[in-house]
């Protein structure tokens, strides 16, 4: 009797420190009562790509992950979304946190050495965004000023090979703490995706406050995170977003997440014709 407590004690101590499994923590789930679960990795602050309000997630990344999620085999209602700021994507992925991420998160090979990815699903450029009034009108109008981009961004990674002499450097976790510093005056410009930047100054609260620059400097290539060596994912992840290329669903997706923003992206690359070799 006294051990069974001691053993009941023992199982609940375990759980209440997560020791025990109740439930699939690799991302994947395997939800028992109808439907596999799923968590995917997005950005949570960056409008008409990632964006959390209470409990609507909206952009480009979020209807794409959820396209491709459903041809995977997981209903809408079993997708989990967790927040994957920058820096933080290649240990959620390493972690099990997260499945997959969509969180305009681009190809590179130093990322490569930690993670696979499928697609690309969506072909950026880095850029700036300026205030309105600015006469900042490209990267090489940024001597002695002060820039802000985010930490474990590619953006970031380019100002410090590229303009790091020059440049005052000033990095935060979330793009969107570096737009307040714009507003605020506190910096001069802001570094990141075109896409990203013209999804700020096309919202609402920023109407006439900022510009997107329009002289893109980098080539970003958005794909699907995924937990190294996981090339089954990877095959089902291009499959999926070949079909919803080709059914027109990628159009339409754009169309309503980043229509509205006004931007234009090379009609080369988007949408996507080819995917790289999963890997
Ligand atoms: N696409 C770039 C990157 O993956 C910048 C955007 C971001 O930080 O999510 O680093």
């Amino acid at each position: 009797m006294r051990q069974r407590i001691i053993a009941a004690l023992g199982i609940a101590g375990l759980a209440a420190t997560g020791l025990v499994a109740c439930g699939d923590d690799s991302g994947s789930g395997s939800g028992s009562s109808g439907g596999e679960k799923v968590t995917i990795g997005i950005k949570y602050d960056q409008p008409g790509i990632g964006l959390k309000e209470g409990s609507k997630y909206t952009g480009m990344d979020v209807d794409v992950a959820t396209y491709v999620a459903k041809e995977l085999g997981y209903d809408e209602k079993n997708i989990t979304f967790k927040e994957a700021p920058s820096a933080q994507r290649e240990t959620l992925l390493a972690n099990g946190q997260v499945k997959m991420i969509f969180a305009s998160y681009s190809i590179t090979d130093a990322r490569k050495e930690k993670v696979s990815f499928a697609g690309p699903y969506l072909t950026a450029g880095q850029d700036l965004l300026v205030k309105s009034d600015s006469d900042i009108s490209g990267p090489d109008g940024l001597n002695g000023k002060k820039l802000c981009s985010v930490t474990g961004s590619t953006s970031a990674q380019k100002v410090k090979d590229k303009f790091a002499k020059t440049v005052q450097l000033q990095e935060y976790d979330t793009y969107s703490k570096c737009v307040e510093a714009l507003g605020a005056g506190a910096i001069d410009a802001l570094t990141t995706d075109n896409t990203i930047l013209a999804g700020y100054a096309s919202q609402e609260a920023n109407k006439g406050k900022f510009k997107v620059v329009g002289q893109t400097f980098s080539t970003e290539r958005y794909g699907v995170g995924l937990k190294k060596g996981d090339t089954a994912t990877c095959t089902k992840v291009n499959d999926a977003l070949k079909k919803m290329v080709d059914s027109g669903e990628w159009q339409k997706a754009f169309d309503k997440n980043l229509g509205p923003s006004g931007l234009k992206l090379d009609a080369a690359t988007n949408p996507p014709k080819t995917f790289d070799a999963c890997a």
